[in-house]
């Protein structure tokens, strides 16, 4: 690509091209990606690779590239996949890799999650767990239970029905109110370091809100552990304890939405091995960040029930399901996760950006800073002026995507001591950029 072209990729981008969240009137600055390898990407601001400057990514891709870029096994499996079949419908049809990555996904997933669907994205698998869960209701006969239990400050995904379980004022879909069916929303639970008194504050009014509401409730829809998109919010495992007991109490299925926690991020290979769920969704970090797929995974008790609904069958069959070059990518990606120490990763990448970014507490402008597994988070009294961040942090090594009032990291499993702290030195800068910016 010479270096005419490479101004044009950026100009027909501007003229053309939405990016998420984005004007196409006002787009904000988007630099071209002319290379990536490991925990690397290179950026252009002209579009031209001549120009490319080499940062750690600390994003990991929105979450899901795992185990970096261009990873030597995840590449083959894609490729050898491709010289067998990309792609086939599968209705009436199965094959290799969606029969081998089920089964994986039943052994990994604990025990009782074994019935599983292939979705395509994070969102259709919140839209087809929401299903199973109305199916499922339905199929005990009672077609009236069909609205969902969930909390503040939740982010479960971009499509209808999972724009209406998040956070309907905070999160990105507030202009939605009135065109959304209307759920039941119970207040946020504390935060992960929140005192017993806190925590049990927190569940008598969870539970108020659930039993107010029981008689037309259908599940409860989660992100466990830590709230995502909506604020990076870690919270105690015991809010998870008792959202199982109010389940059970009201005959309620509960949903956990593992799309961002799911595969090790917070230090457990699922947070559904601290409390079990119903139905578990899985995405992001699937595939190790290569291509779009998602799981739902749930027990056979769930499955029984919704063939007993009036239809017989779960109602969903997207045209791309089961995807083969996506199976297979998972395959390799969840081979690649199991065998390596990737406990080991998460706790040490972890504890570096503990460590590294606790200087920032008490920081004028800082209101909060926290991390649980390989995720760290800034938190400043104001919203983070994106452009002074991402440049100071860009200057600094590494790309960071801040939102709303966080500076964050979720770095790739693969990244080195020294690329964990270049991420930790970016997160300072940006932050500092971001204050002086705002002041
Ligand atoms: C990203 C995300 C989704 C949506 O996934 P997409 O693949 O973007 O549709 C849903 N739930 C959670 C918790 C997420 O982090």
């Amino acid at each position: 690509m010479d270096t005419v072209v490479a101004q044009d990729l950026l100009a027909f981008d501007r003229e053309h091209l939405w990016h998420p969240y984005t004007s196409m009137t006002a787009p904000t600055q988007v630099r071209a990606v002319v290379g990536a390898s490991g925990a690397r990407l290179w950026l252009s601001e002209t579009g031209s690779p001549a120009d490319a400057v080499n940062v750690v990514d600390g994003m990991s891709s929105w979450w899901s590239a795992i185990h970096g870029y261009r990873h030597p096994r995840l590449d083959q499996a894609v490729k050898d996949q491709v010289d067998r079949f990309s792609h086939v419908m599968f209705g009436g049809l199965t094959h290799a890799p969606a029969v081998t990555l089920g089964r994986a996904l039943v052994e990994l997933t604990p025990e009782g999650l074994d019935r599983v669907f292939l979705a395509d994205s994070g969102s259709v698998a919140v839209e087809v767990a929401l299903k199973m869960v109305l199916q499922f209701q339905r199929g005990l006969g009672e077609p009236a239970r069909r609205r969902f239990l969930t909390v503040r400050g939740g982010y479960h995904g971009d499509t209808f029905h999972p724009m209406s379980v998040t956070d309907p004022d905070g999160g990105m879909h507030a202009m939605w109110k009135g065109v959304l069916p209307e759920h039941v929303f119970a207040p946020q639970p504390p935060a992960y370091d929140a005192a017993t008194g806190e925590i049990e504050a927190w569940a008598t009014a969870f539970k108020a809100v659930a039993a107010e509401h029981a008689h037309e409730l259908a599940g409860i829809i989660v992100e466990p552990l830590l709230q995502g998109a909506g604020g990076m919010h870690p919270y105690p495992v015991a809010c998870l304890e008792i959202m199982r007991e109010v389940a059970d109490e009201h005959g309620l299925l509960l949903v956990f939405d593992e799309i961002a926690t799911g595969f090790g991020r917070t230090g457990h290979l699922f947070v559904s091995e601290l409390v079990r769920p119903d139905v578990l969704c899985l995405g992001k970090a699937l595939t190790g960040g290569y291509m779009t797929l998602a799981a739902v995974v749930t027990t056979d008790h769930v499955a029984r029930t919704i063939s007993a609904s009036e239809s017989g069958v779960l109602m969903h069959g997207p045209t791309f399901m089961g995807n083969p070059l996506a199976c297979a990518v998972a395959i390799e990606s969840l081979r690649v996760l199991t065998r390596a120490d990737w406990k080991a990763n998460v706790a040490r990448i972890g504890e570096r950006l503990r460590d590294g970014l606790e200087p920032l507490r008490g920081l004028p402008g800082v209101a909060d800073v926290r991390s649980i597994g390989a995720v760290g988070v800034v938190e400043l009294e104001q919203p983070v002026d994106v452009k002074a961040a991402t440049d100071a942090a860009i200057a600094a090594g590494a790309w960071l995507r801040p939102f709303g009032r966080l500076v964050y990291a979720m770095p790739p499993y693969v990244c080195s001591d020294n690329e964990v702290d270049t991420i930790v030195a970016a997160i300072h800068a940006a932050t500092h950029a971001s204050l002086e910016a705002t002041a």
